[in-house]
């Protein structure tokens, strides 16, 4: 365990390194309490690198907390799309309308967390960046950095293991530098003490680390349950004709993704008739592991709550991502056919 004068040496040496080396990413280019509450919540289930270009785009397309506010439902979930969980884009357009009707973004902890869609972790991340309030932001990287830093063999899969591994993160905490220190832990976690090989060669607090002392890095933090990941095999139909395709759409109370362009499977086709296999891909949700089969059809001819659908208008619609997938999977296929064809006709 770290003494008080070893705390305040991690303290120094993490701010030091991460003054000098964290990556330059465009939501540490501002102070805008907006912008950075947008990429704390773009980045919640998504990683640093799958996010920037939609950062971007959807700083582009809504600049402030009022053009957010004004989006329609379309605009917000086709800039959206590709991240995943919509609900968040949801939940950003909700506390948008709020601000609105108020006046300004919110400028204390209690304020920021009373926002839809901001837990404690969000909260705090957000009032430290953009305000310098002193919170400790909380995230499963901080977590795993406090273990091996306290070298604790708490469990992180229990509620109590992590409420006191948070504690322990809280004992590290700058208050002096509250924005950066968050982000320095965060990036520390990111890029250094990574979970399955930590990187204590180059890593700056690697004088106070106690599991690096006790070469437990790797066993740090101790994790006693699992969750089983759930594989499953699906059928998604490609029923194109005429620049068109048979689509269906999720009504707005949908609990997953409403509002988004889905092609239809067998529950929404159950007459239509099973064509060419065009190919398959892979998509993962949470603990959800699915290998889609794209498949040619014939359409019946009653398609249900199905939609014809302009290929041309795909590019500005909310379509889930299996969609865009099994797009590009149909696509493939096609161009194959087309080579195929064209080097038999020159034989
Ligand atoms: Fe993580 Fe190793 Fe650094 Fe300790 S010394 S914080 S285990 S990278």
């Amino acid at each position: 365990m770290p003494s008080e004068e070893e705390i305040q040496q991690l303290r120094r040496d993490l701010l030091d390194w991460f003054d000098k080396h964290r990556r330059d990413l465009p939501w540490r280019r501002t102070r805008d309490p907006y912008a950075i509450w947008v990429s704390e919540i773009m980045l919640q289930q998504t990683r640093v690198a799958a996010v920037v270009p939609f950062y971007e785009r959807f700083l582009e397309r809504f600049p402030t907390f009022q053009a957010l506010s004004e989006a329609s439902e379309s605009d917000l979930l086709a800039c959206w799309a590709g991240l995943g969980y919509y609900h968040r884009a949801r939940n950003l357009q909700k506390a948008a309308i709020q601000m609105r009707e108020r006046g300004a973004f919110p400028a204390t902890y209690d304020e920021i967390l009373a926002m839809p869609g901001i837990g404690e972790y969000t909260a705090a991340a957000v009032s430290s960046i953009a305000f310098d309030l002193p919170h400790t932001a909380v995230d499963g990287n901080v977590l795993r950095v406090a273990s091996r830093i306290f070298d604790d063999a708490a469990d992180i899969g229990s509620a109590a293991g992590r409420k006191h591994l948070g504690r322990l993160a809280d004992k590290l905490f700058d208050r002096s530098r509250p924005g950066a220190f968050n982000q320095a832990m965060m990036e520390l976690g990111a890029t250094v003490c990574l979970p399955r090989k930590p990187q204590c060669l180059v890593c700056a607090v690697a004088q106070v680390c106690a599991s690096r002392k006790s070469g437990t890095q790797e066993q740090r933090p101790v994790k006693m349950t699992g969750v089983k990941n759930v594989q499953e095999e699906r059928v998604v139909f490609w029923i194109a004709e005429a620049g068109r395709v048979l689509a269906w759409h999720r009504p707005v109370e949908s609990k997953l993704m409403p509002g988004f362009w889905e092609l239809p499977e067998r529950t929404e086709l159950p007459a239509a008739s099973v064509g060419r296999r065009l190919g398959a891909f892979r998509h993962g949700i949470t603990f959800h592991s699915y290998r889609f089969e794209v498949h040619e059809a014939a359409a019946p001819r009653d398609v249900g709550l199905c939609e014809w659908v302009a290929m041309d208008a795909l590019a500005t619609m909310p379509v889930s991502t299996v969609f865009r997938k099994a797009r590009r999977v149909a696509e493939a296929s096609r161009k194959e056919r087309a080579t195929a064809r064209s080097s038999t006709a020159s034989v």
